[in-house]
């Protein structure tokens, strides 16, 4: 027997660990000073009252005879898939149903479809990044090589023609840094995956924090991305289902290497590894796409870009270098003072009493940046920036 010996390349996390450690031990020796924590990736605003209507009746349909749901199709009931595809229409987005896949969220499907490629590609994941690339590579025994995301790109790497890979992953708008890609950039990422024969991994989970009808929300907004891009969406931070896990993958019939189609390649996957998202699950989603549902959560979405305009309100006043916060729950800044990304932890919390991430934690490029969330109440948001004006004003001139 041998184990999957690329386990042991992965990397310890500590990043959440020391976080809670420093918290606690700050809290023990001042237990008089309030804490406050911008650092949470997860929502905190409760589901939308549609959702909650319509995953009750759900409830009470499965305790029935004539409306209970034993297995359905692995790739998700057709009443979401048509939602979904209605949604994608408004983007000026044509799908065919079959190329919406159902999932329990992102996550999985990130890591999963790393089934149908070989092992012998070379992927390209941007620096920083959510950890959940590199770690699914690792434990599958993939080249990894990294496209250099910094200031002075504004965090938003282009293909270089000198760089051969076979994937590539882009998530825009970014976690950790809150960059959103543009379509003339985006372009330049489906030319270059066309040309060189890769595939493009576009994670939009925060696609709904996009405003602005010139950015692009989804990748097959650009022409000639049905031929080279996999799109992964999450209900997480849409609707807030990151408890309740919902989740849709876009696999277009148009993907096909050596003479196998990527969509079937992906159904076949599905069918015979995962059993589908429950069908109370399900219904709360197709209650996200209804007209009213939408309503509900732009309510929850603009109550927390409204923290992060107080937070990026905050930083601009004082000069500080950052990116995110208009498109973008995260809020990604440089630490004042030239300070490491740990330095910035460490003074925030003993000047401020506010927790952030480290950007260290990210990647190398991360190091001397500092992400920020928006996902905690407006009271809370607009304490911390009080406390960090002040602070910013006492020590980082
Ligand atoms: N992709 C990115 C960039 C994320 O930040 C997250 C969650 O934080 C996910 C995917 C996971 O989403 P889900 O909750 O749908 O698994």
């Amino acid at each position: 027997m041998e184990i999957n010996k690329n386990y042991k390349n992965l990397e310890a996390s500590y990043l959440f660990s020391t976080i809670a450690k420093k918290v606690k031990e700050f809290a023990e020796k001042n237990p008089d000073k309030k804490v406050i924590r911008l650092g949470i990736g997860d929502v905190t605003r409760p589901l939308c009252k549609s959702v909650v209507e319509a995953m009750k009746k759900a409830v009470d349909e499965m305790g029935t005879f004539e409306g209970f749901h034993g297995y359905g199709p692995e790739q998700g009931y057709d009443f979401l898939k048509e939602k979904i595809q209605g949604y994608y229409k408004e983007k000026n987005v044509t799908l065919k149903l079959d190329e919406i896949f159902i999932s329990d969220g992102a996550k999985s499907d990130l890591g999963n479809i790393l089934d149908i490629f070989s092992k012998e590609n070379t992927v390209l994941i941007p620096d920083p990044v959510y950890p959940v690339y590199v770690d699914t590579n690792i434990m599958q025994g993939r080249k990894i090589i990294f496209a250099q995301a910094n200031q002075e790109n504004n965090f938003l790497p282009l293909p270089n023609d000198d760089v051969k890979a076979d994937i590539v992953y882009i998530c825009s708008p970014n976690n950790p840094t809150g960059a959103v890609y543009n379509k003339e950039q985006l372009k330049k990422w489906v030319d270059w995956a066309n040309k060189n024969n890769a595939v493009i991994l576009y994670d939009a989970a925060y696609e709904c924090f996009i405003n602005d009808n010139n950015l692009p929300r989804s990748i097959f907004e650009i022409e000639g991305a049905k031929t080279c891009a996999i799109e992964f969406c999450s209900l997480s931070k849409t609707a807030g289902f990151t408890g309740t896990r919902c989740g849709y993958t876009v696999v277009p019939f148009e993907l096909e290497f050596d003479d196998m189609s990527l969509n079937k390649m992906w159904l076949r996957r599905q069918t015979t590894k995962f059993n589908g998202v429950p069908y109370i699950v399900q219904r709360g989603a197709e209650a996200v796409f209804s007209e009213q549902g939408q309503k509900e959560i732009k309510e929850n979405i603009d109550y927390y870009k409204k923290n992060a305009k107080i937070i990026a309100d905050t930083l601009t006043k004082h000069n500080v270098w950052f990116t995110g916060g208009v498109h973008s729950p995260y809020i990604w800044l440089k630490c004042p003072n030239n300070m490491t990304s740990w330095e910035f932890f460490d003074f925030l919390l003993e000047k401020a009493q506010v927790v952030g991430t480290p950007g260290a934690g990210f990647g190398k490029n991360g190091e001397g940046f500092f992400r920020l969330t928006s996902f905690g109440t407006n009271e809370l948001t607009k304490e911390a920036m009080e406390r960090l004006d002040k602070m910013l004003t006492t020590y980082c001139k």
